[in-house]
């Protein structure tokens, strides 16, 4: 039993070895791909299906890697964060956004508000706000374009720092959403402390609808909360009419999702925009 053990953990070790090579590598490559401008931002409409107009966008990190063609997010972002890359990802994400925001606002587009994924890492750091802030004068990008999406996750059981830290970014007129919400266990109690102007409901919770109960109750408890605690909800990951069906009879109309568009590179983005004018 000793022998195969030993064999086990062997097996096992080898087996976590070209893992923990496979990483490596890919943390060597993100840092390369960072310094050399090798990211790109894609942008998905967010669509308010009332009146059809365009609300704004979420930006979505895009890494295409010469050797290896396109790396999905889902599995460079958590190598970002094991390394710490995160924080220099992040910013390369938020003055990008910037940019744009500034680019579209310039040819004619109108203020179109971006949303920015913001890791719980960079979050907690206690210079977060100040970069916000240094990249928005850099920039010129007008605050109130500019949406931070912050997972129900980072925010849960927030100390009054992350608290202050979150007035901080709505005085500086940045405006915020709770990312992946229902994957956490939000009270309501805590929800109404949270300087939060929007939720964004998970779409594994809008995958099934309008078919499997558990979801649908999920879905339709947080649009009553929300409502009553005068949040927006954004609906994300909608691909199907019935879902849209299911949603809009229930009030909520701001909706994210292969339904509408996959996320476009910028020029195509502006394309959209033309024929979605922002609202
Ligand atoms: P997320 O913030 O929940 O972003 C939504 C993800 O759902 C995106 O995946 C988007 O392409 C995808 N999606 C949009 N509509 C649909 C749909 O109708 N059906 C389905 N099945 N999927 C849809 P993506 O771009 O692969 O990003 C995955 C995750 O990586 C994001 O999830 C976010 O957590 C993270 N991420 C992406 N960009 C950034 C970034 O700039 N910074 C940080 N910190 N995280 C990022
Ligand atoms: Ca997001
Ligand atoms: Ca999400
Ligand atoms: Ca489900």
């Amino acid at each position: 039993a000793k022998a195969a053990g030993r064999n086990n953990f062997q097996f096992f070790t080898a087996d976590m070895n070209v893992r923990a090579t496979e990483r490596l590598l890919l943390e060597n490559a993100l840092r390369r791909a960072i310094a050399t401008d090798q990211l790109s931002l894609h942008y998905q409409p967010q669509i308010d299906t009332r009146s059809g107009r365009t609300m704004g966008c979420e930006a979505l990190v895009r890494w295409n890697d010469p050797a290896q063609g396109p790396i999905s997010p889902a599995r460079f972002i958590p190598v970002a964060e094991d390394s710490g890359l995160i924080i220099q990802l992040g910013d390369w994400v938020l003055r990008e956004a910037c940019r744009q925001q500034v680019r579209w606002s310039q040819a004619g587009l109108g203020e179109v508000c971006i949303a920015v994924n913001i890791s719980a890492l960079q979050f907690r750091r206690a210079e977060f706000v100040d970069s916000v802030v240094a990249i928005l004068q850099e920039t010129g990008a007008s605050p109130s374009a500019i949406e931070l999406e912050i997972t129900e996750s980072a925010l849960m059981q927030p100390g009054e720092q992350l608290l202050e830290r979150l007035h901080q970014l709505v005085g500086h007129g940045l405006s915020l959403a709770l990312d992946d919400f229902g994957t956490g266990y939000s009270s309501l109690a805590y929800l109404k402390r949270l300087p939060i102007a929007r939720l964004k409901v998970d779409q594994s919770f809008v995958a099934d609808l309008p078919g499997d109960p558990e979801d649908a109750a999920v879905v339709t408890a947080t649009l009553s909360m929300a409502r009553d605690l005068g949040l927006e909800v954004v609906a994300e990951g909608v691909e199907t009419q019935q879902q849209r069906a299911f949603l809009c009879e229930r009030q909520c109309t701001l909706m994210q999702g292969y339904l509408f568009s996959r996320p476009l590179a910028a020029d195509d983005f502006a394309g959209w925009l033309k024929v979605h004018p922002p609202a």
